[in-house]
């Protein structure tokens, strides 16, 4: 089984359940990307299903826990998505309500169904597995996984058991990414960028196209910071129009301006964004109230970029919008 770093007092409430027999069946784990949402999905999967439990956590050794460690086991089904936008849709809803009524063929007796990233799951979709949650067979769990908890209609967060999921701290980031047995330079360089972050972290070593992300969102804060509006526009539009890319450079910017906020405060915060030196350098020339604005300009690129408007409009709008900001 994985290791889990961090997120001691979420395990111990898990295990707690399985121990007294209290099991929940229908929970979110939710967190930022990297975090270690799925991962906690999979070691709650395990716990239910494993053949021996030991004070509620799976024993990592038996048939059951190898083969969800595996990803094998024929009773943790991984919920397939379909379609362009890779979405839970009515069809595959409707194939789990059946499915689930099945009874299983195992030891525990116990199905689980993961729901993993869930994003702009349509009311539709949503209400059609309320009513299986609301009333689930004995035997069935399901476990959603998103970045947040209100990507769910309330009548589905009001029925699961909610889980916020917590990056490590630096050291324990560190110590797991050294463990994976990565070099010492690469995990100074991706804790450096994401922190507690172990996922990210791990992207940033074994992932270039990530790491060309970073220095583009470090480029964009050396454009702010210079004021240079060509610079940041082009900056801006190398990042062509995937609009998970944009998402991933605006999200690493909002970080940014944040740790810039927060820097105007407490001079010794930590940082939770991938450039610290530019949050300093751009906190001595902005105002809170300038620095406030700006992570308002990034929210309202994020709704446009939502709201499908088209992504080189966005960015010409937040390019300019900065500008002025900062000028
Ligand atoms: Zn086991």
């Amino acid at each position: 089984m994985k290791k889990i770093y961090g997120n001691r007092r979420l395990l111990s409430t898990l295990a707690g359940m399985r121990e007294s027999g209290r099991t929940a069946h229908s929970l979110i784990f939710y967190g930022e990307k990297g975090s270690g949402r799925k991962l906690i999905a999979d070691h709650y999967a395990a716990q239910l299903m494993c053949e021996a439990p030991v004070n509620g956590e799976p024993c990592g050794v038996c048939l059951s826990c190898r083969n969800v460690a595996n990803m094998n086991h024929p009773d943790v089904i991984y919920v397939p998505t379909e379609g362009k936008l890779e979405g839970y849709t009515v069809k595959i809803a409707r194939s789990v309500i059946k499915d689930a009524i099945v009874k299983p063929n195992n030891e525990t007796g116990r199905k689980v169904y993961i729901f993993r990233d869930c994003r702009k799951m349509s009311t539709t979709t949503q209400n059609m597995l309320l009513k299986l949650i609301e009333e689930p067979p004995d035997h069935a769990y399901f476990i959603f996984t998103a970045e947040s908890k209100y990507e769910f209609l309330p009548t589905i967060i009001s029925r699961c058991v909610c889980f916020g999921v917590s990056p490590c701290t630096e050291e324990e980031s560190e110590q797991a990414l050294l463990e994976s047995g990565f070099e010492s330079s690469d995990v100074k360089a991706a804790v450096r960028c994401f922190h507690g972050n172990i996922g990210m972290c791990t992207e940033y070593i074994s992932d270039t196209e990530l790491r060309k992300r970073v220095d583009l969102t470090k480029r964009l804060a050396d454009s702010i910071i210079g004021k240079d509006e060509y610079g940041l526009n082009l900056t801006l539009f190398s990042l062509g129009s995937s609009r998970n890319d944009i998402r991933e450079v605006l999200s690493m910017t909002d970080k940014l301006f944040r740790d810039c906020a927060v820097l105007k405060r407490e001079p010794d915060a930590d940082m939770i964004g991938c450039y610290k030196e530019g949050a300093e350098q751009l906190s001595r020339m902005v105002t809170s109230n300038q620095a406030v604005r700006l992570h308002d300009r990034i929210e309202r690129a994020w709704g446009a970029m939502e709201a499908n408007v088209f992504p080189p409009l966005v960015l010409a709008t937040l390019s300019a919008e900065i500008i002025e900001i900062v000028r």
